[in-house]
Protein backbone atom coordinates (compact mmCIF):
# COMPACT_ATOMS: atom_id res chain seq x y z
CA UNK A 1 0.00 0.00 0.00
CA UNK A 2 1.08 3.29 -1.16
CA UNK A 3 0.90 5.89 1.83
CA UNK A 4 2.01 10.06 1.80
CA UNK A 5 2.24 11.58 4.44
CA UNK A 6 2.57 15.52 4.37
CA UNK A 7 4.38 15.53 1.28
CA UNK A 8 5.13 18.52 0.05
CA UNK A 9 7.71 19.92 -2.94
CA UNK A 10 9.00 23.05 -4.09
CA UNK A 11 11.20 24.22 -7.19
CA UNK A 12 14.42 26.11 -6.78
CA UNK A 13 14.09 28.69 -9.77
CA UNK A 14 16.94 29.85 -11.80
CA UNK A 15 16.61 33.65 -10.06
CA UNK A 16 16.88 32.21 -6.50
CA UNK A 17 12.82 32.24 -5.65
CA UNK A 18 11.42 28.85 -4.47
CA UNK A 19 7.95 27.81 -6.14
CA UNK A 20 5.82 25.60 -3.78
CA UNK A 21 4.40 22.92 -6.32
CA UNK A 22 2.47 21.17 -3.21
CA UNK A 23 1.83 21.21 -0.12
CA UNK A 24 0.75 18.72 2.49
CA UNK A 25 -0.31 16.29 0.39
CA UNK A 26 -1.59 12.97 2.82
CA UNK A 27 -3.49 10.06 0.98
CA UNK A 28 -3.68 6.39 0.86
CA UNK A 29 -3.87 3.80 -2.23
CA UNK A 30 -5.47 0.60 -1.17
CA UNK A 31 -4.51 -3.26 -2.15
CA UNK A 32 -5.83 -3.58 -5.99
CA UNK A 33 -8.24 -0.30 -6.27
CA UNK A 34 -7.53 2.20 -8.92
CA UNK A 35 -6.83 5.52 -7.35
CA UNK A 36 -7.42 8.80 -9.69
CA UNK A 37 -5.84 12.14 -8.42
CA UNK A 38 -7.68 14.24 -10.07
CA UNK A 39 -6.95 18.26 -10.03
CA UNK A 40 -6.85 21.32 -12.26
CA UNK A 41 -3.58 22.00 -14.80
CA UNK A 42 -0.52 22.88 -12.60
CA UNK A 43 -2.17 21.92 -9.01
CA UNK A 44 0.37 19.64 -9.05
CA UNK A 45 -0.69 16.27 -10.22
CA UNK A 46 2.78 15.33 -12.19
CA UNK A 47 4.86 16.18 -9.25
CA UNK A 48 2.98 14.44 -6.66
CA UNK A 49 3.31 10.96 -9.26
CA UNK A 50 7.10 11.82 -9.72
CA UNK A 51 7.99 11.41 -6.29
CA UNK A 52 6.10 8.08 -5.87
CA UNK A 53 8.14 7.03 -8.65
CA UNK A 54 11.20 7.95 -7.64
CA UNK A 55 12.30 10.63 -9.96
CA UNK A 56 11.65 13.20 -7.76
CA UNK A 57 12.55 13.96 -3.77
CA UNK A 58 9.56 15.28 -1.84
CA UNK A 59 11.36 18.40 0.05
CA UNK A 60 8.91 17.83 3.37
CA UNK A 61 6.63 14.92 4.40
CA UNK A 62 7.44 10.76 3.49
CA UNK A 63 6.71 8.72 1.01
CA UNK A 64 6.22 5.00 1.82
CA UNK A 65 5.42 1.87 0.17
CA UNK A 66 4.57 -1.47 1.73
CA UNK A 67 6.29 0.05 4.91
CA UNK A 68 9.30 1.66 2.93
CA UNK A 69 10.42 4.67 2.13
CA UNK A 70 10.56 5.48 -1.17
CA UNK A 71 13.99 7.29 -2.47
CA UNK A 72 14.41 6.25 -6.19
CA UNK A 73 12.91 4.84 -9.09
CA UNK A 74 12.25 0.55 -8.65
CA UNK A 75 10.96 -1.51 -10.47
CA UNK A 76 8.00 -2.04 -8.03
CA UNK A 77 6.61 1.26 -8.98
CA UNK A 78 5.98 1.14 -12.97
CA UNK A 79 5.40 4.35 -14.66
CA UNK A 80 3.14 5.31 -18.03
CA UNK A 81 3.72 8.69 -19.39
CA UNK A 82 1.59 10.35 -21.45
CA UNK A 83 3.72 10.69 -24.80
CA UNK A 84 4.41 7.01 -26.24
CA UNK A 85 7.67 5.99 -25.46
CA UNK A 86 7.61 2.76 -27.28
CA UNK A 87 11.59 2.21 -28.96
CA UNK A 88 11.05 2.76 -32.84
CA UNK A 89 13.75 0.03 -33.85
CA UNK A 90 12.13 -2.87 -31.50
CA UNK A 91 9.39 -4.63 -32.20
CA UNK A 92 6.28 -4.92 -29.88
CA UNK A 93 7.47 -7.70 -28.35
CA UNK A 94 10.86 -7.00 -28.29
CA UNK A 95 10.04 -3.89 -26.49
CA UNK A 96 8.05 -5.08 -23.99
CA UNK A 97 11.22 -7.64 -23.08
CA UNK A 98 13.51 -4.71 -23.23
CA UNK A 99 12.11 -3.57 -19.76
CA UNK A 100 12.95 -6.81 -18.22
CA UNK A 101 15.79 -7.07 -19.34
CA UNK A 102 16.97 -3.86 -17.21
CA UNK A 103 15.30 -6.22 -14.33
CA UNK A 104 17.62 -8.88 -14.86
CA UNK A 105 14.20 -10.85 -15.74
CA UNK A 106 15.64 -14.57 -17.39
CA UNK A 107 15.16 -14.83 -21.06
CA UNK A 108 12.31 -17.46 -21.08
CA UNK A 109 10.50 -15.77 -18.62
CA UNK A 110 10.97 -12.31 -20.54
CA UNK A 111 9.03 -14.13 -23.62
CA UNK A 112 6.27 -15.84 -21.53
CA UNK A 113 5.00 -12.42 -19.65
CA UNK A 114 6.09 -10.74 -22.66
CA UNK A 115 3.43 -12.91 -25.03
CA UNK A 116 0.75 -12.56 -21.65
CA UNK A 117 0.74 -9.13 -21.27
CA UNK A 118 0.82 -8.23 -25.44
CA UNK A 119 -2.14 -10.91 -25.37
CA UNK A 120 -3.35 -8.63 -22.12
CA UNK A 121 -3.85 -5.42 -24.18
CA UNK A 122 -4.71 -7.28 -27.20
CA UNK A 123 -1.56 -6.64 -29.78
CA UNK A 124 -1.01 -10.46 -30.19
CA UNK A 125 -1.00 -10.10 -33.99
CA UNK A 126 0.50 -7.09 -34.04
CA UNK A 127 4.00 -8.45 -31.57
CA UNK A 128 6.34 -8.58 -34.50
CA UNK A 129 4.86 -5.41 -35.47
CA UNK A 130 7.74 -2.01 -35.30
CA UNK A 131 5.75 0.82 -33.55
CA UNK A 132 5.84 3.28 -35.98
CA UNK A 133 2.96 1.36 -37.90
CA UNK A 134 0.68 1.40 -34.89
CA UNK A 135 -1.98 3.96 -33.88
CA UNK A 136 -1.42 6.23 -30.72
CA UNK A 137 -3.75 3.52 -29.00
CA UNK A 138 -2.13 0.73 -29.90
CA UNK A 139 0.85 2.37 -28.68
CA UNK A 140 0.38 3.15 -25.49
CA UNK A 141 -1.10 -0.27 -25.30
CA UNK A 142 2.25 -1.42 -25.91
CA UNK A 143 4.05 1.18 -22.67
CA UNK A 144 1.27 -0.58 -20.46
CA UNK A 145 2.18 -4.03 -21.45
CA UNK A 146 5.39 -3.17 -21.11
CA UNK A 147 5.05 -1.55 -17.70
CA UNK A 148 3.30 -4.15 -16.72
CA UNK A 149 5.53 -7.28 -17.35
CA UNK A 150 7.99 -6.24 -14.69
CA UNK A 151 5.19 -7.06 -12.36
CA UNK A 152 4.92 -3.47 -10.09
CA UNK A 153 3.49 -3.68 -7.33
CA UNK A 154 2.14 -0.40 -8.18
CA UNK A 155 0.98 1.28 -11.85
CA UNK A 156 1.85 4.85 -12.21
CA UNK A 157 -0.02 6.56 -14.77
CA UNK A 158 0.23 10.33 -16.23
CA UNK A 159 -2.62 11.54 -18.39
CA UNK A 160 -2.45 8.34 -20.25
CA UNK A 161 -4.88 8.85 -22.48
CA UNK A 162 -4.63 12.39 -22.58
CA UNK A 163 -2.80 12.22 -26.27
CA UNK A 164 -5.89 10.26 -27.65
CA UNK A 165 -8.80 11.27 -28.99
CA UNK A 166 -12.29 11.22 -27.69
CA UNK A 167 -13.68 7.43 -28.91
CA UNK A 168 -9.91 5.85 -28.85
CA UNK A 169 -9.89 7.22 -25.20
CA UNK A 170 -12.89 5.56 -24.43
CA UNK A 171 -12.07 2.38 -25.67
CA UNK A 172 -8.60 2.55 -23.39
CA UNK A 173 -10.28 3.29 -20.34
CA UNK A 174 -13.22 0.30 -20.93
CA UNK A 175 -9.69 -1.93 -21.11
CA UNK A 176 -8.10 -0.21 -18.38
CA UNK A 177 -10.44 -1.74 -16.43
CA UNK A 178 -10.47 -5.34 -17.87
CA UNK A 179 -6.54 -5.13 -17.38
CA UNK A 180 -6.63 -4.06 -13.53
CA UNK A 181 -9.07 -6.60 -13.26
CA UNK A 182 -6.74 -8.87 -14.82
CA UNK A 183 -3.05 -8.27 -13.95
CA UNK A 184 -4.78 -7.51 -10.10
CA UNK A 185 -2.18 -4.53 -9.52
CA UNK A 186 -2.78 -1.33 -7.73
CA UNK A 187 -3.01 1.56 -9.96
CA UNK A 188 -2.55 5.35 -9.53
CA UNK A 189 -3.87 7.50 -12.07
CA UNK A 190 -3.20 11.22 -13.22
CA UNK A 191 -5.77 13.04 -14.74
CA UNK A 192 -7.85 16.10 -15.19
CA UNK A 193 -11.01 14.75 -16.96
CA UNK A 194 -13.56 14.71 -14.28
CA UNK A 195 -15.58 12.11 -16.42
CA UNK A 196 -12.17 9.94 -17.06
CA UNK A 197 -11.70 9.63 -13.04
CA UNK A 198 -15.59 9.04 -12.23
CA UNK A 199 -15.11 6.17 -14.74
CA UNK A 200 -11.96 4.71 -13.82
CA UNK A 201 -12.10 5.20 -9.68
CA UNK A 202 -12.28 3.22 -7.09
CA UNK A 203 -11.39 6.74 -4.67
CA UNK A 204 -10.75 9.95 -6.59
CA UNK A 205 -7.91 12.42 -4.50
CA UNK A 206 -8.80 15.45 -5.34
CA UNK A 207 -6.17 18.11 -5.68
CA UNK A 208 -7.45 21.73 -5.77
CA UNK A 209 -5.19 25.03 -6.12
CA UNK A 210 -5.99 27.47 -2.99
CA UNK A 211 -3.98 30.62 -3.07
CA UNK A 212 -0.46 29.16 -4.55
CA UNK A 213 -1.09 25.95 -2.71
CA UNK A 214 -3.17 22.42 -3.26
CA UNK A 215 -5.51 21.53 -1.10
CA UNK A 216 -6.00 17.53 -1.04
CA UNK A 217 -9.68 15.61 -0.16
CA UNK A 218 -10.64 12.36 -0.94
CA UNK A 219 -14.17 11.52 -2.43
CA UNK A 220 -14.95 8.11 -2.69
CA UNK A 221 -16.66 7.11 -5.92
CA UNK A 222 -18.86 3.72 -5.63
CA UNK A 223 -18.86 0.71 -7.43
CA UNK A 224 -22.60 -0.27 -6.56
CA UNK A 225 -22.82 -2.09 -9.62
CA UNK A 226 -22.34 0.79 -11.40
CA UNK A 227 -20.08 3.82 -11.00
CA UNK A 228 -21.55 6.43 -9.40
CA UNK A 229 -20.36 9.38 -9.45
CA UNK A 230 -21.79 13.43 -9.57
CA UNK A 231 -20.08 15.56 -12.12
CA UNK A 232 -21.48 18.69 -10.34
CA UNK A 233 -20.24 17.26 -7.44
CA UNK A 234 -16.75 17.46 -8.57
CA UNK A 235 -17.08 20.48 -10.57
CA UNK A 236 -18.09 22.36 -7.45
CA UNK A 237 -15.36 21.22 -5.65
CA UNK A 238 -12.80 21.64 -8.51
CA UNK A 239 -13.63 25.39 -9.26
CA UNK A 240 -13.87 24.46 -12.97
P1 LIG B 1 -0.87 19.55 -15.72
O1 LIG B 1 -2.28 19.12 -15.51
O2 LIG B 1 -0.78 20.78 -16.56
O3 LIG B 1 0.04 18.46 -16.18
P2 LIG B 1 0.10 19.22 -13.01
O4 LIG B 1 -1.04 19.19 -12.07
O5 LIG B 1 0.69 17.93 -13.43
O6 LIG B 1 -0.32 20.07 -14.28
P3 LIG B 1 2.78 19.89 -12.21
O7 LIG B 1 3.38 19.66 -13.54
O8 LIG B 1 3.02 18.88 -11.16
O9 LIG B 1 1.22 20.13 -12.33
O10 LIG B 1 3.29 21.31 -11.71
C1 LIG B 1 2.89 21.89 -10.49
C2 LIG B 1 3.61 23.20 -10.27
O11 LIG B 1 5.00 22.99 -10.06
C3 LIG B 1 3.52 24.16 -11.45
O12 LIG B 1 3.40 25.46 -10.97
C4 LIG B 1 4.84 23.96 -12.16
O13 LIG B 1 5.21 25.13 -12.84
C5 LIG B 1 5.78 23.67 -11.02
N1 LIG B 1 6.88 22.78 -11.42
C6 LIG B 1 6.78 21.48 -11.75
N2 LIG B 1 7.98 20.94 -12.05
C7 LIG B 1 8.89 21.95 -11.92
C8 LIG B 1 10.31 22.07 -12.08
N3 LIG B 1 11.05 21.02 -12.43
N4 LIG B 1 10.87 23.27 -11.83
C9 LIG B 1 10.13 24.33 -11.44
N5 LIG B 1 8.80 24.30 -11.28
C10 LIG B 1 8.17 23.14 -11.50
MG1 LIG C 1 0.93 17.00 -15.29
Amino acid sequence: KLRLNEVGKSFHLPRGEDIQAIENVSFDTHENEVCVLLGPSGCGKSTVLRMVAGLEQPTTGELMLDGKRITGPAQERGMVFQAYTSFDWLTVQQNVEYGMRLNHVPKQERRDRAEHFIELVGLSRFAGTYPRHLSGGMKQRVAIARTLANEPAILLMDEPFGALDAQTRWQMQELMMEIVEAANTTVLVVTHDIEEAIFLADRIEFMSRHPGRVHEEIIPAFKQGQRIGQKEDLIGLAGY
